[in-house]
């Protein structure tokens, strides 16, 4: 049996319990981000070829969402205006120190062709956590949701209709005042961009392999792992690359402070299921980014009547777990990718074959079924947009 420090459930986090107030309708918050158009938007004939060929982030829509701050001011300038290029001065504190946020959520077409999305509450309280941690100002909640529905509506003809098809949205928040004294900026600017994505896994759930990163980690204790910001990803690169030398598809991060313990993937969350049934993921650490998709599956679990615990989970414990038959399955969840079976761990010392995948395929059919309408929504998390 492993050694690991099993503890009561925590109560719901600032984050869970943001993300569960009611938000207004779409129609009621819809204009707050007024619309000017695109005037050589896309033909239809180029909107159709790049919904037939979808890859992950390589098309965008013909809008996006801007606003700015300043300080003194707040937030002005809103506007849903043509995609572009931007002009920055080369002297912006984005480019020399990072400053910087952002979001990842998806817009669904259900069947009747309606537009919705997954529990906007939820990125919009992330985005202004991420904002608090990185110096960066907030923005209303109710106007970050607003910022999708307006953008989504300018661009409705580009959310896909396909299976696992969806829009992604990228609300992001940087530093654009020209300044390299180190300060937080005094000017910063929001936008929001949307791009047509195909389902992550066309030919099926593959199971991925995975590099267990022992020479890096992405994140320490008091340092930025709780927040989503770029700066966590370059930090992750250099691992992600050797993680691919070694023939493998992502790399998983152990806990800076002991280096025994999993936190999580470059951009997704952890999850350990027990041949009982039972599911165990990582417990927040402050170094974890609280994912929706991680939130949204225990609670999807224990609805279920599943065990599920939150909890320090050692990398030397789930090995001689899946050794020993105790452990059946191990995936990765995150918005992009949604739920992925592990097939293999990796890395110095390491290496583990999983073959189960019963509990990670329900998970994904019950999530992704209430995200494309297939499936009742007992929790309110769909919202609609249009
Ligand atoms: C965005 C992200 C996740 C997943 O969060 P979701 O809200 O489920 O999309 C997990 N880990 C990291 C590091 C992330 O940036």
């Amino acid at each position: 049996m492993t050694a690991t420090a099993s503890r009561p459930d925590p109560q719901p986090t600032p984050l869970a319990r943001a993300a569960d107030v009611p938000v207004p309708s779409a129609d009621s918050l819809a204009g707050r981000f007024p619309l000017n158009r695109n005037d050589t938007p896309a033909s239809p004939a180029q909107r159709a070829r790049a919904l037939e060929d979808l890859h992950f982030g390589t098309t965008f829509t013909d809008h996006m969402v801007h606003a700015r701050w300043t300080q003194g001011e707040g937030w002005g300038r809103r506007g849903t205006i043509a995609y572009g290029d931007l002009a920055l001065s080369p002297a912006a504190a984005i480019l020399h120190y990072g400053q910087e946020v952002f979001e990842g959520i998806k817009a669904y077409r259900h069947r009747d062709g309606s537009v919705w999305t997954f529990r906007p509450r939820y990125n919009a309280a992330r985005l202004n956590a991420s904002a608090r941690r990185m110096a960066l100002p907030e923005m209303e909640e109710e106007d970050i949701i607003a910022s999708l529905v307006d953008l989504v509506r300018a661009d409705h003809e580009w959310v896909p209709g396909g299976a696992g098809e969806s829009l992604y949205l990228r609300p992001f928040a940087f530093a654009s005042e020209p300044f390299l004294g180190v300060r937080p900026a005094r000017q910063v600017d929001y936008y929001v961009i949307a791009s047509p994505a195909g389902n992550y896994f066309p030919h099926g759930l593959e199971p991925l392999s995975i590099w267990v990163s022992r020479e890096y980690h992405r994140a320490g204790p008091g340092g930025t792992g709780a927040a989503k910001t770029g700066g966590n990803y370059a930090s992750s690169l250099l691992p992600q690359q050797e993680a691919h030398e070694a023939g493998c598809d992502q790399v998983c991060f152990l806990d800076a402070a002991t280096g025994q313990n999993l936190e999580e993937l470059g951009g997704m969350n952890i999850m350990v299921v027990d041949a009982d049934g039972s599911v165990r993921t990582p417990r927040l650490t402050g170094s974890i980014l609280e994912g929706a998709t991680r939130a949204s599956i225990i609670t999807l679990l224990r609805d279920e009547g599943r065990r599920v615990t939150e909890e320090t989970i050692s990398l030397q414990g789930l090995l001689e777990d899946i050794g020993s038959g105790r452990v059946s399955e191990v995936f990765a969840c995150g918005t992009a990718a949604v739920v992925v079976p592990i097939g293999r761990l990796a890395g110095p010392g390491v290496e583990a074959e999983i073959t189960g995948t019963e509990v990670t395929r329900r998970i994904h059919e019950l999530l992704t079924g209430i995200q494309y309408g297939r499936r009742p929504d007992p929790h309110g998390w769909m919202y609609r947009l249009t």
